[in-house]
């Protein structure tokens, strides 16, 4: 079969002829009918020799059908579309118990990784699940419009889940990066708070697309946020910030816009570090940096996909085209996230 690999420190990723693998016992093997890519594949690719073993197949946005079960597997149908929720756990534990498997804190112990950051990923023909768990009916959905929902929806959904509490009607939100996450995390927060959207990012092409998924307001990624955002809430900021770049001019806009006793949450991995404390970061201020989402917030992802309320624009890719996609997206210039369709 097709994958593409990331196979040496530094490279590009490369699209390479590999055996098709069998589902070993409780697997189930999928034909991937999408993938999507994720900065944070950018963020594998850039770290030293060691911390990944390589070659490794990259997509941890996965849906396919349902091609062979290994033995003892039970509950899913051959042919029957899914999605693949990538968080793996060991299923045993209490995170796990409780569905939130991306807290599992016994899965790396036991070398138990997400496919494409770790196992094997979905930019591939066909990928292997450790576990019939780790399957969502995709039922009508399409899966190359839903892919994505895996984790550009998922994991905003879990921030912003986490933040309710903070964001009832007359509140504000911010939104700071409208890439494959952002533009998701808008409609989100549209779709289930009361608050008032405002959206960060550095072009003017996705500050248009944050208005046309739902933004009430779209700003460059300045100085001029901080004022533009206080002035806006009548100088008391905003109820909760939603920071899906990480790196330390986004990190500082979170903290000047944040309301006392409100949340900022560090979704990306841009590595940079929040000064938090009594002089640092208003008063009452949570900082959390969270994982991912649950299964059970990916089945609800899925469902307010279904129901209309959220969507993911889309840009297609062959598997042949896979390593452009990487490239456009390392530019900045895909719209949303880009699929890849085998
Ligand atoms: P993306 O490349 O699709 O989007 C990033 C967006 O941020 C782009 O629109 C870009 O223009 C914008 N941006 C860059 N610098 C900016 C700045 N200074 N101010 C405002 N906007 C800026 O990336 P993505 O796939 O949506 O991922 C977003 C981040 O979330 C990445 O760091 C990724 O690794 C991370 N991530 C984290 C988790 C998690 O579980 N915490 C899960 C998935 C992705
Ligand atoms: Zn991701």
């Amino acid at each position: 079969m097709r994958a593409v690999q990331y196979r040496t420190v530094g490279s590009e990723p490369e699209v390479v002829e590999i055996p098709t693998p069998e589902p070993g016992p409780g697997q189930v093997r999928l034909k991937v009918t999408a993938a999507g890519l994720c900065h944070s594949d950018a963020f594998v690719m850039s770290l030293p020799e060691g911390v990944y073993q390589l070659p490794l197949t990259l997509g941890h946005e996965g849906a396919g059908v349902v091609d062979a079960l290994g033995d003892g597997v039970s509950g899913v149908e051959l042919g029957q579309p899914v999605a693949v929720y990538g968080a793996w756990g060991c299923g045993r534990c209490h995170a796990c118990a409780r569905g939130a498997e991306n807290y599992c804190p016994h899965a790396g112990g036991l070398g138990i990784y997400p496919p494409g950051l770790g196992a094997p990923g979905a930019l591939a023909e066909y990928l292997i699940v450790d576990d019939a768990r780790h399957l969502v009916p995709l039922g009508d959905l399409d899966p190359v419009s839903a892919v994505s929902l895996t984790d550009a929806g998922l994991t905003p959904y879990h921030a912003i889940v986490s933040s309710l509490g903070a964001l009832p009607a007359g509140s504000t939100a911010v939104v700071i990066g409208v890439g494959g996450l952002g533009h998701v995390g808008i409609q989100i927060l549209r779709a289930i708070t009361g608050a008032t959207v405002v959206a960060l990012d550095l072009s003017d092409d996705k500050l248009k697309l944050a208005r046309e998924v739902g933004a009430h307001r779209a700003l460059h990624s300045d100085e001029s946020a901080v004022a533009a955002i206080r002035e806006l809430t009548g100088g008391v900021g905003a109820q909760a910030v939603f920071d899906f770049v990480g790196a330390a001019p986004t990190l500082e806009i979170a903290r000047q816009t944040v309301a006392m006793d409100g949340v900022i949450q560090i979704v990306g991995i841009g590595g940079a570090v929040l000064p938090t404390g009594f002089f640092s970061t208003p008063m009452g201020a949570t900082v959390r940096a969270p994982y991912w989402g649950t299964r059970s917030e990916l089945i609800e992802v899925l469902d307010l996909a279904r129901s209309g309320a959220i969507h993911v624009e889309v840009e297609r890719f062959t598997i042949e085209e896979a390593p452009e996609a990487y490239r456009r997206m390392h530019e900045g210039t895909l719209r949303g996230r880009a699929v890849v369709v085998p």
